[in-house]
C-alpha cells in the first residue's frame, strides 16, 4: 500500500557548533518521502521546487524510489530556503530565516494516480495546502498530519480547518502547548483530541514520544545517541518511518501504531547522525530492525 507525503522540498542552511552547511537537502516532504521509502513503494511526493533546485537532490529522491511526478518546478521560481542554528546541546534551536519563495503561490492538482492512496502524510506545509489535499484525495485510510510553530502562529485558523479532518496529529511538545495554550502536557494533548484527531502523538525530542487517544497512553522512548551531528528533520523522519511501516502492515491497531512510533524512532536516529539526508543514504533495513530490537529490549520489564 502507498503512502502520499505533502510536505516542503527546501534547501537548508544549519548552522551546529562545529560546522554549518549551506543550501543542503532539506525540507519536511524530503526527510518524510525518505524515510517512508525504506518500509513501502510506492511513495508519492507532493511538493515544489524553483529552478535553483539542483538536480542531483531529484536525482537521489529518485534512487529511493520516491515518486516525482507531483514534484513541480517552478520556471524561473526559487526554491523554499530554511536556515537554523542550534545551541550546543541541541535542544534549542533558532530559526534565522524562512524564506517561502515557490511555495506561496502553489496550489497543487493531484494526479490521478495519486488521488486513491491509502495512507496521506501531510507534513509541515502551509495549513491551506494541506487542506485543499485533503479535499482531493479519495477516502484515505489514513490522514496524519503534522505542524510547527511557524504555522500556529501565522495560519492559525487555517491551521485548525486542517487539524479537525485528520485522524493523527504529529507535533512536538512545545508546540501542542503553543497550539492550546496549555502549560501541561497531557491537558494539551486532551485538547487537541478536541479538536477532531482520533490521537494526537508528540514528539520530545530526546526524551521520546508519547501516543494519546481517549482510550490509550503510549510512551516511546528515543533511541539512546551519544553522537548528534543536526537534529534537523528528525520529526519528520520520525513520522514518515511511522507512516511507512503502518502502510507496509496495512493495520492501524493500536499495536501497529506503538510499533510504527518505534520504527519511526529509529528512522529519526539515523537522521540525526549526519547533516542533510547523508546518513540516509547508506542505512540498509537490517540496520533499522537491529536498533529496532534493542528498543525493544530497552523498554521490556
Ligand atoms: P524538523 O527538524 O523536523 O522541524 O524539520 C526541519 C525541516 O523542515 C527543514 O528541512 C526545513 O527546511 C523545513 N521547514 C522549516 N520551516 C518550515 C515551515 N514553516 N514549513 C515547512 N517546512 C519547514
Amino acid at each position: 500500500m502507498g503512502v502520499l507525503v505533502v510536505g516542503t522540498v527546501t534547501l537548508d542552511t544549519v548552522e551546529t557548533l562545529n560546522k554549518r552547511v549551506e543550501d543542503v537537502l532539506g525540507g519536511s516532504g524530503t526527510y518524510a518521502s525518505v524515510a517512508a521509502s525504506f518500509f513501502v513503494n510506492p511513495v508519492r511526493l507532493i511538493g515544489v521546487v524553483g529552478t535553483d533546485f539542483p538536480q542531483v537532490y531529484t536525482d537521489f529522491l529518485q534512487t529511493r524510489n520516491v515518486d516525482l511526478e507531483g514534484l513541480t518546478r517552478v520556471e524561473n521560481g526559487k526554491t523554499f530556503r530554511w536556515g537554523g542554528k542550534y545551541a550546543e546541546d541541541f535542544n534549542v534551536r533558532d530559526t534565522l530565516f524562512t524564506e517561502l519563495n515557490v511555495i506561496e503561490d502553489f496550489h497543487p492538482v493531484l494526479p490521478a494516480a495519486y488521488k486513491d492512496t491509502p495512507y496521506l502524510f501531510l507534513a509541515n506545509d502551509p495549513p491551506q495546502l494541506q487542506l485543499s489535499i485533503i479535499e482531493q484525495v479519495k477516502k484515505p485510510k489514513l490522514i496524519v498530519s503534522d505542524t510547527m510553530d511557524f504555522w500556529i502562529n501565522e495560519e492559525r485558523d487555517a491551521l485548525q480547518k486542517t487539524i479537525e479532518r485528520v485522524d493523527i496529529l504529529i507535533l512536538n511538545d512545545s508546540e501542542a502547548k503553543l497550539l492550546t495554550g496549555e502549560t501541561n502536557l497531557m491537558k494539551a494533548a486532551r485538547t487537541i483530541l478536541r479538536y477532531g484527531p482520533k490521537r494526537v502523538i508528540i514528539k520530545k525530542g530526546e526524551h521520546g514520544a508519547i501516543s494519546i487517544t481517549e482510550a490509550s497512553y503510549f510512551s516511546a522512548p528515543a533511541y539512546p545517541m551519544t553522537q548528534v551531528t543536526d537534529p534537523t528533520g528528525a520529526g519528520d523522519s520520525f513520522a514518515g518511518g511511522l507512516m511507512g511501516y503502518l502502510a507496509s502492515v496495512g493495520d492501524l491497531s493500536e499495536g501497529s501504531i506503538r510499533k510504527a512510533m518505534m520504527y519511526g524512532t529509529v528512522v529519526a536516529s539515523f537522521n540525526i547522525e549526519d547533516f542533510s539526508i547523508n546518513r540516509q543514504k547508506s542505512v540498509q533495513f537490517q540496520d533499522i530492525k537491529a536498533r529496532y530490537k534493542e528498543l525493544q529490549e530497552a523498554v521490556r520489564f
